[in-house]
């Protein structure tokens, strides 16, 4: 279907010769916001990491189809032009690089075209100001002395620049404050729209309180274990993981 963004197929992948996904199904169209949770370990951040194409992932088996194309094979940036964007792993420091370059250069990789600089730092300077960051962030080198919430704003600040057509949100940080959350959960919904899609990873449902959730996967061992509407949010986080779990062991 047209409207498919990206769909994966019996995923199996690892890193050096110890297999973490085995055989994950996962298609999400475009409006969609998808949310996987999963107890630690599960293999969540390893699916982002291998839908973005991570160098120290390896897929040894499936497909991953991205609007239409497989780009199993393709690498990270080759990835990247086509739409796809992964933010709110642990950002790291890049000293040398500015906010500014980093994004204008990201884009420039993404369009293919080279991104004047003084309508781009106009638009930049908009969007920093519509963010509430202080606009000497633009010449900073990228999350170098950062603080959790200053780090956020940057990612928020690279989504709604890039706007890519499906945003790989990885929270691993579990120690986010309340401000930080506050500017997590705003950026994205600001950049949601009909036209993209958000697949998630968080331990905190506020992040999620300004949109609408469509689909809840959980992730156990490397597989789905689980599938439902935005009420699994409320579930787990009231219960943890065990009935959910617990009622796969009788089926299995
Ligand atoms: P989650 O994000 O759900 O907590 P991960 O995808 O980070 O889970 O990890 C899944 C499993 O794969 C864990 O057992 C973890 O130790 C292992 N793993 C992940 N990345 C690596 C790596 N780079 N090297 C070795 N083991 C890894
Ligand atoms: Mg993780």
């Amino acid at each position: 279907m047209a409207d498919e963004l990206l769909q994966i197929k019996n995923l199996h992948a690892g890193v050096e010769g110890k297999e973490i996904l085995k055989g994950v199904d996962l298609t999400i169209r475009n409006g969609e916001v998808h949310v996987i949770l999963g107890p630690n370990g599960s293999g969540k951040s390893t699916l982002m990491n291998v839908i973005m194409g991570h160098p120290g992932y390896e897929m040894t088996g499936g497909s991953l189809v991205f609007e239409g194309t497989d780009i199993g094979e393709m690498r990270a940036f080759e990835r990247a032009r086509r739409g796809l964007f992964l933010a709110f792993q642990t950002p790291e420091e890049i000293p040398g690089i500015t906010v500014e370059n980093m994004i204008r250069t990201s884009r420039q990789m993404m369009t293919g075209e080279k991104v004047k600089l003084l309508p781009f730092r106009k638009e930049l300077n908009a969007m920093m100001a519509e963010l509430r960051i202080d606009p000497n962030y633009a010449q900073r080198y990228l999350n170098v002395g950062f603080s959790g919430g200053e780090k956020k704003r940057s990612e928020v600040l690279q989504l709604l620049m890039l706007r890519p057509k499906l945003a790989l949100l990885d929270e691993t940080d579990s120690g986010l404050d309340v401000d930080a959350v506050q500017i997590v959960s705003e950026g994205v919904a600001k950049f949601h729209t009909e036209d993209n899609a958000c697949l998630i990873i968080t331990h905190n449902a506020k992040i999620l309180d300004k949109l609408k959730v469509d689909y809840v996967h959980v992730l156990a061992q490397g597989r789905m274990v689980h599938e439902g509407g935005s009420e699994l949010i409320q579930q787990i986080s009231a219960e943890g993981f065990t009935n959910i779990l617990a009622g796969l062991d009788k089926v299995g």
